[in-house]
């Protein structure tokens, strides 16, 4: 295939908690090369099995401060009692190389990217298929407690709210089907002309014959 310059795209995946998220965005990571995963900073507490680095970097709130203070994120917000961040050199380095970034991040970060780096921006808003499914698999999780899991559930709410402000809707009640639309829309946002920098050299070479 030829190899034409292509300028990296930021994919963000937000939903609420609970609608499958994480599940799609590892499992579209594991089939996706040229795709990585921005790893935020959060000061939320570590739950069991995350790994610090991978999952995020778990931080306490004076290092997030400072973090802040020195402008190291390229997005931020406090959601729920926590707060997140996305660190900008990762995903600005990665971008620059032609890489494709993924985010798992909320409304309020998708609305801070996009003022940021509109074009770049490529937004996902995953929907549980009912209320019921949503409760089922925060309830499934059993990692937080019942308080922290009806919070989740008040707040859902709150977050579907923004669903307009997304690019594309996936209702999530299938995790293959999802994967494979995200997979698709992915595909699609990667042939667009702006993004294939390198099409004016390419097909320069093409209509002079080499
Ligand atoms: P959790 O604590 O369950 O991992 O994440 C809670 C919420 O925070 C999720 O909706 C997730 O998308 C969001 N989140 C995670 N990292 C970031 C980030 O760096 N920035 C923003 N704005 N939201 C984030």
């Amino acid at each position: 295939m030829a190899d034409i310059t292509r300028r990296g795209l930021m994919l963000v995946l937000s939903s609420p908690s609970g609608a499958g998220k994480t599940s799609i965005s590892r499992e579209i990571l594991r089939r996706e090369s040229g795709l990585t995963m921005s790893v935020s900073a959060t000061t939320r507490a570590k739950r069991p099995g995350e790994i610090h680095g991978t999952d995020y970097f778990f931080v306490d709130k004076t290092e997030f401060g400072l973090m802040r203070n020195r402008g190291e994120f390229l997005e931020h917000a406090k959601v729920f009692d926590n707060y997140y961040g996305t660190p900008r050199s990762f995903v600005e380095e990665k971008l620059s190389a032609g890489l494709d970034v993924l985010f798992d991040i909320d409304w309020q970060g998708t609305q801070q990217l996009r003022e940021e780096a509109h074009t770049d921006l490529v937004s996902v808003f995953i929907l549980p298929p009912s209320t019921y499914e949503l409760e089922r698999r925060l309830n499934a999780r059993a990692q937080d407690p019942a308080h922290v899991v009806a919070a989740r559930m008040s707040k859902a709410a709150d977050e579907m709210s923004h669903w307009a402000e997304y690019d594309y809707i996936i209702v999530n009640s299938d995790l293959d089907a999802s994967v494979a639309r995200v997979q698709s829309i992915l595909t699609a946002e990667r042939c667009k002309r702006d993004r294939q920098v390198g099409l004016g050299d390419f097909v320069k070479r093409l209509r002079d014959g080499q």
